[in-house]
């Protein structure tokens, strides 16, 4: 059978691998395997959560509120914009590609950092626009500005901070940027990880409504699959000035979020105190990650996330280290794949780093 031929240029998106096939593929038994490759929150989600979606069970004949009255007004107030600067994904995932479906076609270019979010590309290809990519790996926005002036893209991609690298722009230098930018360019800022970055050091948080209050081609993306440990519910958002969002919204199936997602992420907004916990650890755990790469030698990436990225000197390779980790049931992403001899850990719980340590070890010893 033939396809769309615009197929042909997409790669698959390979996802962090789960448990279950380290289970299959290796015998390992599931509570030996520790996952540290897809940047979950290792605490899961708060408690409240979890209890809120047990009580809406019984709701699941019924259709969700296609409205997301709830979720919007929670999210609304959180970051203070309107309901109407509003869109919910199926993650974000989806909002990037309804972005790229409502702005891109066959002739547009879309500019992205060397290194950064796969799905970008792969919905770029959808549409069979042309990806242009910056040459540094982190984000230098000379580079891009020099860019945009040569291919005028549709779209640019700023991705902070950025995934898999882990490193962030500088708000002010953002800010600078997008004023360079023509109003019909539509500028995506995925912050899927910015609750860490906030966290973290504060000239690096980007704030949506001071975006979208300046920059109306600008469209800010957030997710709970991260910070907010709901990735298995698929809540993302986009926050944009009103045209935007209602541009999106034709592209939107109805229903895209379940009722039990929705619920999932208004209470999840509620517990701030367990996300800022959840992030704590992290940065606490990240030291250790730091004191490890000292130990052997590793260049790291400053990371503003919950992951870290280890990068390897010829002749080791990532590829051999993170097979050799997943033999012994550590799972963590090599990123060949993404042109870096490295591989990204997502920062787990004191014991599950601690397995990590012990066969990172005597694997580089
Ligand atoms: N953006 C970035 C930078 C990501 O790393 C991810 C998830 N890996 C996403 C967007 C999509 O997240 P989700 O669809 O789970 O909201």
């Amino acid at each position: 059978m033939t396809f769309n031929k615009t197929l042909d240029a997409i790669k698959t998106y390979e996802a962090g691998k789960p448990i279950e096939l380290v289970v299959r593929e290796f015998g390992i038994a599931p509570e030996d395997v520790v996952k540290l490759a897809s940047n979950e929150n290792p605490f899961g989600c708060s408690p409240a959560v979890q209890e809120a979606v047990a009580a809406i069970l019984p709701k699941m004949a019924l259709y969700p509120d296609d409205s997301m009255y709830a979720l919007k007004g929670a999210l609304a107030e959180r970051f203070g914009v309107g309901s109407r600067e509003i869109i919910i994904g199926a993650g974000s995932d989806q909002v990037i590609e309804f972005a790229i479906h409502a702005k891109a076609g066959s002739r547009s270019k879309i500019l992205m950092n060397s290194v950064t979010f796969a799905m970008y590309e792969i919905y770029a290809r959808h549409v069979g626009a042309s990806v242009v990519r910056t040459a540094s790996r982190e984000h230098d926005f000379d580079e891009f500005y020099a860019l945009y002036l040569e291919h005028r893209p549709s779209i640019i991609f700023i991705c902070t901070p950025n995934n898999p690298t882990g490193d962030a722009v500088d708000a002010e230098a953002l800010t600078a940027f997008l004023e360079k930018i023509d109003a019909d360019t539509l500028v995506v800022v995925d912050g899927a990880y910015m609750e860490y970055t906030r966290y973290k050091d504060s000239a690096k948080a980007v704030e949506p409504s001071e975006l979208i209050g300046r920059f109306p081609n600008v469209l800010y993306l957030g997710t709970f699959s991260k910070a907010y440990g709901l990735g298995g519910m698929r809540v993302g958002y986009g926050i944009a000035a009103e045209p935007i969002i209602e541009a999106l919204y034709k592209l939107r199936p109805p229903f895209n979020i379940t009722t039990l997602s929705l619920e999932a992420a208004a209470v999840a907004l509620g517990d701030e105190a367990f996300v800022q916990r959840s992030i704590e650890h992290n940065f606490d755990q990240m030291k250790r990650y730091e004191a490890f790469a000292q130990e052997y030698g590793l260049e790291t990436i400053d990371s503003y996330t919950n992951f870290i990225t280890l990068c390897f000197e010829p002749p080791r390779s990532s590829t051999d280290v993170a097979e050799g980790l997943l033999r012994r049931g550590v799972i963590v992403r090599d990123l060949s794949g993404y042109g870096l001899n490295a591989i990204r850990v997502t920062i787990g719980k004191p014991e599950e780093n601690d397995r990590f340590f012990a066969l990172a070890a005597e694997l580089l010893d």
